[in-house]
């Protein structure tokens, strides 16, 4: 018998205030609901992070949060043999950012040395950015989808020759206010978006599920599941579109402060 597809929620004590776990689950389900047996694995700081998994995951959290989790994913070392082995990272948010080659922390902004999967860089922006953000993510048959979700985050990112732009923004700020947001490299995609993600954006779940198994999975078999998630996020579209003005009018806090 096959093993179960592994989802690996790493480092959820860190890396989980915003409910990014939620992106764990969401994988795990789309894949039961398909009748492919999966099992969520969330793994902690001071446990060996299992290089079996087929999808890892990484969520958004605080600077001194990201700055344990490179410590003890380097010195751990199961998310890079893993990578290595062809498995497909997700990482929301810091989660992106510790992805990158460095990024900064705290008042005095401080460079750390990211885990350099990404060819991206992050440093303080002129003003947090903060509320609904729309993109269009284009799909790997050149097909686009909206992206939905929340950001919030301090850093901005810009992206060096190695990493692509993961989707063009429509409403919100991104990586850096440059139009684009998040990150490919390979197998590991970064991106700003909380919400979480992947309730919000079920063509995402299925393209993460798809890279990690190297096979299409087709539409869920249950046609009231997909019809409940396409109303959510029929909802979800409209409210960053509707929010549009509130969500400038308090996207840029440090002004108002
Ligand atoms: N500390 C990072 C920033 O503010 C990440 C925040 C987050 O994960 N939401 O840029």
């Amino acid at each position: 018998m096959n093993e179960p597809v592994k989802i690996v929620v790493v480092y959820q004590s860190l890396l989980g205030i915003y409910g990014d776990h939620g992106n764990g689950t969401v994988l795990t389900k789309r894949l039961v609901w398909r009748g492919i047996d999966a099992e969520l694995v969330t793994v902690e700081p001071g446990r060996p992070v299992p290089d079996d998994g087929a999808v890892y995951l990484l969520g958004g959290g605080e600077d001194l949060a990201q700055i344990a989790a490179v410590r003890e994913l380097k010195a751990d070392g199961g998310l890079f043999r893993a990578l290595d082995r062809g498995a497909v990272l997700f990482a929301v948010c810091a989660g992106y950012q510790i992805c990158g080659r460095s990024f900064t922390v705290g008042d005095h902004d401080e460079v750390m040395e990211g885990l350099g999967l990404l060819d991206v860089t992050t440093r303080r922006g002129p003003r947090r950015a903060v509320g609904e953000i729309l993109t269009r993510w284009e799909r790997p048959d050149g097909s686009t989808s909206l992206i939905t979700g929340f950001e919030n985050h301090g850093g901005y990112t810009t992206l060096g020759p190695d990493a692509r732009p993961f989707a063009q923004v429509e409403l919100g700020v991104g990586n850096c206010g440059d139009g684009t947001e998040g990150a490919v490299q390979g197998r590991v995609i970064g991106s700003y978006p909380h919400g979480p993600n992947l309730p919000r954006n079920p063509a995402l779940a299925d393209h993460l599920l798809e890279l990690a198994l190297g096979t299409e999975l087709g539409p869920l078999p249950n046609a009231r599941i997909s019809a409940e998630l396409d109303e959510l996020r029929r909802q979800r579209i409209a409210v960053a579109r509707h929010s549009r003005n509130l969500a400038e009018d308090t996207r840029w806090l440090g002004e108002r402060e």
